[in-house]
């Protein structure tokens, strides 16, 4: 993506179009000096919010919901033109009130900690007091980018932090409408900020402020920390997987790849939890194929017309030409493609469901994020040997397993090393709000961004230690007292 030059000296950016391919909107990029003063505004306006506490904080969030869902039209068609599809952009504003509930009572409990306890040391009284980091950062991608926008930044609001957040520059459109619905509730609005811009606003947003809050690929991810240690701040890091997939003896195949489609092509194989490889148990291999490869065929894109069909374009050019190469290096390699496999050239880039076999370990498509419809498959002989194919990954996000025998399913989910596993079904974990998982190997770092954690990551906990009984004076120091 080339920059520009305006009169006023500010750095902008062309956006692509995914539907079109062509660049149709533009970008300011917030630069160092304008994230100063931002991070400043907001430092100055979040003792208020802190303090005002949690219920009234849920007030406040309950009516930017309220004041946004009386007329979602210009956001759903902003998010609608970044990412090409219709039913995600919906999806992601309707989850916007599921986020502002769940981390609210998530919230309360926390706070509600504050109240005296006693203390496993006889005598002792503990009070927990929780104290907001100020600004949290938050960085997001491309792929969903509302909802990687709020996901974190309003349970950072919930525990009483500012937020400012800087969305993909790929997908920005949404910014401007939603930044509008923020500024209509004047409490928010002190405390919630969009910026645009690319990396370089990134790294200015780490030079302000006191937590991060990173959503992205390994390689930027890696960047972050870094730089978010030399300036001493915690980076919680949510990045790349390459999900497997482990279809169980005692899987039904036609079941199986019913699954294993829908898991494999959601948002075009553009979500960081999509499975990007599948293990079958041999005898069960070439039904589920067959299977597989009839659903994908009946599989439709969403072009020429946007309200109709299954699969968006691909949003982002670049990862296009990284699915090519993974595919391309896979049939050199010896893979075959039973259906898709072509990137088709719309104006917009489109890929069709893409099954693959003849797959090995040695290929890029079954070891390097793809990020796209693709599904190849491995047979496999023994669960010990469907696990470790499952394990041998430099990613560790999350996975499924796939079987009627419930026992040997949990045997074996126990077994892969990942933070979250779906058991008949995949990619749960974009419904389920309220169970805690890390991100293994370079998958991610700190804390659960969900369950309680979510909330108290932004917290630095005091003790507040009440002495009940008498305190000890100097004769408790005493030598004579020493025993063994
Ligand atoms: P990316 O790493 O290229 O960019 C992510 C964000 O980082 C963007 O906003 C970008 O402008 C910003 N950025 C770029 N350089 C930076 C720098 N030097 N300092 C600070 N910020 C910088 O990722 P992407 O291509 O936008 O997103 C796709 C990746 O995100 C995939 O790997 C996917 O798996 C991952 N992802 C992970 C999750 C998760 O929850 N684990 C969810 C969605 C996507």
């Amino acid at each position: 993506m080339s920059s520009t030059q305006n009169s006023d000296a500010q750095r902008q950016l062309p956006v692509r179009n995914p539907r079109t391919g062509i660049a149709d909107h533009t970008i300011d990029v917030c630069n160092d000096a304008e994230m100063a003063g931002i991070v400043s505004t907001l430092r100055n306006h979040q003792p208020e919010w802190a303090a005002a506490g949690i219920a009234h904080r849920r007030k406040v969030l309950r009516s930017w919901i309220e004041h946004l869902y009386a007329d979602k039209t210009l956001l759903l068609e902003a998010l609608a033109a970044d990412t090409g599809r219709r039913l995600l952009a919906t999806t992601e504003i309707n989850a916007l009130q599921a986020l502002v509930e769940g981390w609210c009572y998530l919230g309360e409990q926390v706070f509600e900690e504050s109240v005296e306890r006693p203390s496993a040391t006889p005598g002792i009284g503990i009070k927990s007091h929780y104290i907001p980091n100020q600004v949290v950062g938050v960085i997001s991608p491309w792929n969903f980018p509302l909802l990687l926008s709020t996901i974190d930044s309003i349970a950072a609001l919930a525990a009483g932090c500012a937020v400012v957040i800087k969305p993909s520059e790929v997908t920005p459109r949404f910014v401007e409408p939603l930044a509008a619905s923020i500024n209509a509730i004047p409490e928010l609005r002190d405390v919630m900020k969009l910026v645009t811009g690319d990396g370089e606003t990134g790294q200015a947003m780490i030079n302000h402020v006191d937590t991060i809050c990173f959503t992205g690929s390994v390689a930027t991810g890696q960047r972050v920390a870094k730089a978010c240690a030399a300036n001493f701040i915690p980076a919680y890091l949510e990045l790349g997987g390459k999900d497997p997939a482990v279809v169980l003896p005692s899987a039904d195949p036609g079941h199986a790849a019913t699954i294993v489609l829908r898991a494999s092509v959601q948002a075009t194989g553009q979500a960081c939890q999509s499975l990007e490889r599948v293990y079958v148990h041999a005898p069960l291999f070439d039904q589920f194929i067959n299977e597989l490869v009839a659903r994908a065929e009946n599989a439709q894109l969403n072009y020429p017309d946007i309200n109709k069909g299954q699969l968006g374009p691909l949003i982002f050019d670049k990862q296009a030409e990284i699915i090519a190469d993974h595919l391309s290096d896979a049939v050199a390699k010896g893979a075959t493609i039973l259906c898709g496999g072509t990137i088709e050239n719309h104006g917009g880039l489109w890929l069709r469901p893409t099954v693959v076999t003849n797959v090995t370990h040695d290929m890029k498509l079954m070891t390097e994020e793809t990020f796209g419809p693709v599904i190849p498959v491995m047979p496999y002989e023994t669960l010990d040997e469907a696990i470790a194919l499952a394990n041998d990954s430099d990613f560790g996000l999350s996975a499924s397993v796939i079987g009627e025998d419930l026992e040997e399913a949990e045997f074996v989910a126990r077994r892969i090393d990942v933070g979250a596993i779906s058991i008949n079904d995949g990619g749960l974990t974009t419904e389920v709000f309220d169970a805690g998982k890390n991100a293994f190997k370079l998958s991610g770092l700190g804390e659960s961004r969900m369950g309680r954690s979510g909330i108290t990551r932004f917290l630095r906990q005091k003790a507040l230690l009440f002495r009940k009984d008498p305190a000890k004076g100097l004769d408790s120091l005493d030598e004579s007292q020493a025993e063994i």
